[in-house]
């Protein structure tokens, strides 16, 4: 069930270091020496247009070396860097990407500001109606150094009527900001936000909406982010991750469109709503499965992204299927088209080079689909060898261990985690043959054994296909 949150007003100005101020003209004496791990608290405000954002940075039992522009083609709205002491406020300077700290600031706190405007088009800084959408990459200074178990905090001190929202987990005491924060891609906003809690298979979704949101559509909006969320334990037990930033930007329009998923700071999906979609578009939309479903396997590397695009594009057709948000046959059909699409589609690179560069030739299709059969082919094959459930449960397995890996997995790695987890060399040949071919696997046999004949509307699942049982069984609902 979905509940509205409070007009709770975030936390703010937490002061979590004795020494910690409001805001980014907070003075602030030097650093204490508590023999307790080290830390950096960042105290952030914003101003009521939105369009400066102020920090002020303070170490503990540390010493910054220096504080890096996450973005560097940033770097230049970076303004005011500081030294923050009781006495006053001593200038700093930006050389290239980074502010410089010398030893003589003896663990005092640093402030800066960073110019959020003009208004810029972009997933990163986008101005709107009474809101900035500001990644964290634009306006979050990384401390360095920053030795492992150094515990970074944040607390803000906003304008009334203006929130927040980062991904970053949040307790009565303020947030603190996972290292994946300064490594990772990540998203954030302030402004008017709508907010919604929702809780799906014992995870929280921090449902945010940017604008005017959606009136009257609301719960319409709700109910389909919650059955999409929900989708997902038809692979996994619960929600792979504990926590889900979900970011809703509406847009003109009536249809669901681009989405991304995003890891830095935490698990972040952004998904492009029309202010005005119909319940038509929602019931058939396929991106909210699709970028939750990310949100369950390992970062992989570039030139592995027609794996993590492949088994994300396979899965969102099997979970829509298995939890009945497509029936059987159109399941199958999206699959059986999408392949064919796929195997028509591209620049004649092999996979791997093709998904280095689908950015510049669009051959998303190609890249997709071709991930998406080879996860067909593998799916199948387990199964054809008794492997109950076929890539379920190594796929469970996978987000238990290593969703939120901060490295980034090779298709090899994949390909012995998911053989080694079932017995059986079925993955590592698959990767071998077609990552750097540019074939398109061949999913017509394997169709043709599932029983999967025709396309669109005389398309028809046979019932005494070799292997009909097989097709059944991976569109089933789970049983628990
Ligand atoms: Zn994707």
């Amino acid at each position: 069930m979905a509940r509205r949150e409070g007009m709770v007003r975030l936390p703010v100005c937490l002061g979590l270091f004795l020494f910690g101020g409001c805001g980014g003209s907070a003075a602030a004496p030097a650093s204490v020496v508590t023999g307790e791990a080290p830390a950096v608290h960042y105290s952030i405000a914003v101003d009521a247009e939105l369009r400066t954002l102020s920090a002020t940075v303070c170490p503990r039992d540390l010493r910054l070396a220096r504080l890096r522009v996450t973005r560097p083609e940033d770097a230049s709205r970076v303004q005011r860097p500081r030294v923050v002491r009781a006495a006053g406020e001593v200038p700093l300077e930006i050389e290239q990407d980074a502010v410089p700290i010398s030893s003589d600031t003896d663990g005092a706190c640093i402030g800066y500001d960073v110019d959020l405007g003009p208004p810029r088009e972009g997933f990163w800084l986008a101005h709107g109606g009474g809101h900035v959408l500001a990644s964290p990459d634009v306006w979050l200074l990384a401390p360095e150094p920053r030795p492992a178990g150094t515990r970074v905090t944040a607390s803000f001190t906003l304008p009334a009527g203006v929130r927040v929202a980062v991904p970053w987990p949040e307790d009565s005491r303020g947030h603190r900001i996972p290292e994946t924060a300064f490594t990772m891609r990540g998203a954030g906003a302030f402004g008017a936000l709508g907010r919604e809690a929702l809780s799906v298979g014992g995870a929280a979704l921090d449902v945010v909406s940017l604008g005017d949101g959606f009136g009257e559509r609301a719960p319409l909006v709700t109910r389909w982010l919650e059955r999409s969320a929900a989708a997902l334990t038809q692979l996994h037990d619960d929600f792979p991750v504990p926590r889900v930033m979900v970011l809703l930007l509406p847009q003109p329009g009536d249809d669901v469109g681009f989405g991304m998923a995003l890891r830095g700071g935490g698990p972040t999906v952004m998904l492009m709503v029309g202010s005005s979609v119909s319940t038509e578009a929602l019931d058939k939309d396929w991106t909210a499965v699709h970028e939750l479903f990310h949100l369950s396997a390992p970062r992989f590397h570039p030139r592995d992204a027609w794996l993590s695009e492949g088994l994300a594009t396979y899965y969102t057709d099997i979970l829509m299927g298995r939890a009945r948000m497509l029936d059987e046959k159109s399941a199958w059909d999206d699959l059986r088209d999408g392949f064919q699409r796929g195997n028509r589609r591209g620049t004649g690179r092999t996979l791997r080079q093709e998904s280095l560069d689908m950015h510049e030739t669009y051959a998303y299709w190609r890249v997709y689909w071709a991930g998406a059969a080879i996860a067909l082919l593998a799916d199948v094959e387990l199964r054809k060898r008794g492997v109950d459930g076929g890539l379920d449960a190594p796929l469970r397995e996978l987000a238990r261990c290593c969703a939120q890996s901060k490295e980034a997995w090779s298709a090899e790695r994949f390909a012995e985690f998911v053989d080694e987890r079932t017995g059986q060399a079925v993955m590592k040949p698959l990767v071998a043959r077609y990552a750097g071919s540019a074939d398109f696997p061949d999913t017509a046999e394997v169709l043709a054994a599932l029983g999967v004949r025709g396309a669109g509307r005389d398309m028809t699942l046979v019932e005494d296909a070799p292997r009909a049982g097989v097709r059944k069984a991976m569109m089933a609902p789970r049983k628990r």
